[in-house]
C-alpha cells in the first residue's frame, strides 16, 4: 500500500505542468535578458535557461580544420579523464545550481572521441547527474567499436537510454581517415552515411536510441553547395542541421578566405534553398536574432513542412497559448508523461485547449495525407553566427566596465553578448560567460595553463595532426 501511494505521489509530481525549480530558474534567466529580446518568440527564460557548453575540459583534436576556434596551445595538452571527469562535474554542478535541472548541455572541446570511452561515458554520466540533457561533440570520424564500447557497459547492458551527437561534416575539415582534404560537400555524404548508419547499427543491436546533429561551418567556398547537402543528407538519419557561418576567431593560422563577405541572409537563403520552402525564423527565438535563427519541422518524404508560420497570426497565438498552458520543457521526457502533463496543462486553460486543437487541424492539413503514407521525420534547422574575437574582446571589456560603445558594430556585440543563448560555466569565479567570450578572450590562456598542467608526454604525439592512439 505504502509502494503504490509513493508511486502516484511520484507520478503526480512527474506530470505536474509547471516545477517550481524549473519555474525560478526560467524566471531569474529571464530577468537577466536585455529588453530587446524580451520579445513573445523569445525562449530563453520560457521554455529553457539556454544552451550550455564545456570549456578546457579536453582541449586536444586530432583534425586541422580551417577556421578552428580552439586556440593555437590546444594540441599541447594531453588527453585526460581524471581531468575531464572532474572539470565537467564542477561545470555541470555549477550550472545545476544557476540554471536549474533538464537543461541541454554540449560536451565540447577538441575532439570528444581521443577521450578512452569508458571516460567519455564517466564525462555523460556526470552531465546526466546533474540533470543535464548532455550532447556529444565530434568530428565523426570513430569506429562502431567505439560507439558501442561508450554505450554498452562491460556487463553488457545499455549505459545510457539515449546517445546525442554533434558531428562535424565539411570542406573546411582537414585529417580525416581515406579523405584528409575533401574538395567538394558531395565528397562527404559516404562518411556522413556511415556515420548514421553507427548509430542504426547500435538501435538495433542494443536498443540505444540516438539524436543527431549536422554541423558544417560556413565559407564563401562551400556557401553554394549547403542546399545540395540538405537535400542529399536530409533522410540520411541526423535531426537536426546547423550552420555556423565562420568567424575570425581561435588560432589566427587558421583562417582563410573573407569570411565576412557572406552575410546571414545569403546562408539562410541557401538553407531554404535546400529544404525547398520558406523556413520562417521569427516564431521562436533563441537569444537574439543576429546569433541565432532556428526553424523547427517536419519532412514528409521529400518535402519540409515548418511547424509555425511566423506570417499567420493564428499559428502565434497557437505559440502563446502553449507558453500560457505548458510552461515546462518537455525534451527527453518519455512520451507518456509528456502527454499527461500536456493533457493537465490545457485542462487547466481550455481557451488556450481550444487554440492549440485548431492549430493542430491546421499541421494536419499542411502535412496532408502524405504523412499516412510516408510518416513525419522530425527536423530542426539552425543558424548560429559566432562573432569575431577582436569585437568580442572590445566589447567585452566595456561591458564589464559599465560602459557601451559609441561604434555601432561594438555597441551590437555588447548587445548580442548580454542576450547569449550558450553559456559557460567558472564555478571558480562564480559566473556564466558566453562561448563568444570562453573562445575570443579566455580560452588563449586557459588552454596554456592546462598545457602546463597536462603536458604531452611524447614529443611524437606533441606534434600537431599526429593521430592519437585510439582503442
Ligand atoms: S553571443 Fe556568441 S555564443 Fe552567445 S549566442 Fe551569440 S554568437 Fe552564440
Amino acid at each position: 500500500m505504502r509502494s503504490l501511494i509513493s508511486t502516484l505521489c511520484r507520478l503526480e509530481r512527474e506530470t505536474r505542468p509547471t516545477d517550481p525549480e524549473v519555474s525560478a530558474a526560467l524566471a531569474r534567466r529571464y530577468a537577466e535578458l536585455p529588453t530587446h529580446v524580451r520579445t513573445p518568440a523569445q525562449l530563453i527564460g520560457r521554455r529553457t535557461a539556454g544552451c550550455e557548453g564545456t570549456h578546457g575540459v579536453f582541449p586536444r583534436c586530432d583534425f586541422a580544420c580551417r577556421p578552428c576556434y580552439h586556440s593555437k596551445t590546444a594540441n599541447r595538452v594531453r588527453v585526460d579523464g581524471a581531468h575531464t571527469v572532474g572539470e565537467v562535474d564542477a561545470q555541470m554542478a555549477y550550472l545545476r545550481a544557476r540554471r536549474g535541472p533538464g537543461q541541454f548541455a554540449q560536451l565540447i572541446g577538441g575532439e570528444v572521441s581521443l577521450l578512452p570511452p569508458e571516460d567519455h561515458a564517466a564525462a555523460l554520466t556526470a552531465m546526466w547527474r546533474h540533470d543535464r540533457v548532455p550532447m556529444s561533440f565530434t568530428h565523426g570520424d570513430f569506429d562502431y567499436e567505439y560507439l558501442e564500447r561508450l554505450a554498452v557497459g562491460p556487463d553488457g547492458r545499455p549505459r545510457f537510454p539515449l546517445l546525442s551527437f554533434a558531428a562535424h561534416f565539411d570542406t573546411t575539415m582537414r585529417g580525416r581517415r581515406g579523405l584528409n582534404r575533401p574538395e567538394h560537400e558531395g565528397d562527404l555524404h559516404e562518411h556522413r552515411r556511415r556515420f548514421c548508419a553507427m548509430f542504426e547499427r547500435l538501435e538495433h543491436e542494443h536498443g540505444v536510441r540516438s539524436y543527431l546533429a549536422h554541423n558544417m561551418t560556413v565559407t564563401p567556398k562551400n556557401v553554394g553547395e549547403i542546399a545540395a547537402v540538405i537535400r542529399d543528407c536530409h533522410a540520411m538519419g541526423f535531426r537536426m542541421f546547423s550552420f555556423q557561418p565562420a568567424a575570425y576567431v581561435g588560432d589566427q593560422a587558421r583562417w582563410a578566405d573573407d569570411f565576412r563577405s557572406i552575410g546571414a541572409d545569403e546562408v539562410w537563403a541557401e538553407i531554404e534553398r535546400g529544404a525547398g520552402v520558406r523556413l520562417p525564423f521569427r516564431a521562436l527565438q533563441m537569444g537574439d536574432e543576429r546569433c541565432n535563427r532556428t526553424t523547427w519541422g517536419v519532412y514528409v518524404g521529400n518535402r519540409y513542412v515548418p511547424i509555425l508560420d511566423d506570417l499567420d497570426p493564428r499559428d502565434l497565438a497557437a505559440r502563446d497559448a502553449f507558453f500560457r498552458a505548458a510552461p515546462r520543457p518537455f525534451a527527453f521526457a518519455p512520451r507518456p508523461i509528456v502527454a499527461a502533463r500536456l493533457a493537465r496543462a490545457f485542462g487547466r486553460h481550455p481557451r488556450d485547449a481550444a487554440t492549440g486543437l485548431a492549430f493542430g487541424a491546421r499541421f494536419a492539413r499542411r502535412l496532408g495525407t502524405d504523412a499516412l503514407r510516408h510518416g513525419v521525420r522530425p527536423v530542426t534547422f539552425v543558424m548560429h553566427r559566432f562573432m569575431d574575437a577582436a569585437d568580442v574582446r572590445e566589447a567585452w571589456q566595456l561591458t564589464r566596465a559599465g560602459r557601451t560603445s559609441d561604434d555601432p558594430r561594438i555597441a551590437e556585440t555588447q548587445e548580442r553578448l548580454a542576450a547569449c543563448a550558450y553559456g559557460m560555466a567558472h564555478p571558480d569565479r562564480d559566473e556564466i560567460v558566453p562561448a563568444c567570450v570562453q573562445h575570443s578572450v579566455l580560452d588563449p590562456n586557459e588552454t596554456r595553463v592546462l598545457a602546463d598542467l597536462l603536458p604531452i608526454r611524447s614529443r611524437r604525439a606533441a606534434a600537431d595532426g599526429t593521430r592519437p592512439r585510439r582503442v
